[in-house]
């Protein structure tokens, strides 16, 4: 049945009421918050069908997983503890019941994280699905991108490039296909865990002097913190973390892994930036080092590069 043959608007807010679970904040005309003792922080996400998500690769279920995912990210990149969620959605008249498995997945991924949700807004769209998030959580001391220094190490949490190759092989074989090439590289694109309790772990480590999360890949990103701390940074494409799922998957692409690892987007582990490695290491490997200068360049046998190849939505 599609959302007008249920009720409309007012089935989709008991719905989300429903599925956010009893302690959540929907009701009133306001969600109400109550003061903490540490600092919030705050982040907000637009997702558009067809850009960031494709309705024909994921089940609903997945892209509210995903959309929940992405912004618990934001949180974890600064250090943060996941508090309170916002969801709004601009509804084409699509199913009910996959309306339903992607509030479900949403719902059910912020809980795991300790979110509540506390609100939102919805309306009716007249082309696709539209949905904002918006998130908060608890720091004590918010880790931002502009405190990187000259001398510091350039670490990173975890595997690079699944993701991407995730992508590229769903893009050219479809899903029943490159899940039999590789299904970690498509869980990785699909469902991508926010890595929350290395976040909090690497804040309160108070050695991280910038952090972020990878979301449009590597070198971009990185691109990122150098702008912010007025830094340049060298990394060595041989010390990247490199998943043996991409490996699997490089060699159907026809692409080089570590290209791959440098360019691809929407891995979310974090990028940060520490004088003391070794206090961190249980949680990060060491790829590179911040140097004076305004960009990140690739290192290889002495050589320095710009790094190329950088995706972009597309
Ligand atoms: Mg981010």
């Amino acid at each position: 049945m599609k959302i007008s043959e249920v009720g409309g608007e007012r089935a989709v807010i008991e719905l989300i009421k429903e599925l956010a679970g009893p302690k959540s904040g929907i009701g009133d005309d306001c969600a109400v918050i109550e003061p903490h003792k540490r600092k919030t922080v705050v982040t907000a996400d637009l997702l558009v069908e067809g850009v960031h998500f494709r309705a024909d690769w994921a089940t609903y279920y997945e892209i509210g997983a995903k959309a929940a995912a992405v912004n618990l990210s934001d949180i974890a990149a600064m250090g943060g503890d996941p508090s309170h969620t916002f969801i709004s959605a601009a509804l084409p008249d699509t199913e009910f019941d996959d309306l339903r498995e992607l509030v479900r997945g949403m719902c059910e991924t912020f809980t795991r994280y300790g979110s509540v949700i506390a609100g939102g807004d919805t309306t009716a769209s007249k082309s696709g699905l539209v949905i904002n998030i918006t998130q908060t959580g608890y720091c004590d001391k918010p880790v931002l991108r502009s405190g990187a220094e000259v001398g510091d190490y350039v670490m990173v949490t975890g595997p690079l490039g699944a993701s991407r190759a995730g992508l590229e092989l769903l893009a050219r074989f479809g899903r029943k296909k490159a899940e039999e090439i590789s299904p970690r590289c498509v869980k990785a694109h699909i469902t991508p865990t926010p890595k929350i309790a290395e976040g909090l772990f690497l804040a309160k480590s108070g050695v991280v002097t910038a952090m972020m999360d990878i979301s449009d890949g590597l070198a971009s990103d990185a691109k990122r913190i150098c702008e912010e701390s007025g830094v340049g940074m060298e990394i060595y494409p041989e010390k990247l973390p490199i998943s043996d799922c991409l490996r699997e998957a490089a060699g159907y692409l026809g692409l080089s892994e570590e290209k791959i690892a440098l360019a691809g987007g929407e891995d979310y582990e974090l990028l940060f930036t520490t004088p003391k490695p070794e206090e961190v290491a249980e949680v990060a490997v060491v790829i590179g080092r911040v140097v004076e200068g305004s960009e990140p360049l690739t290192v290889t046998g002495g050589e320095k590069t710009k790094p190329t190849g950088t995706w972009t939505h597309f």
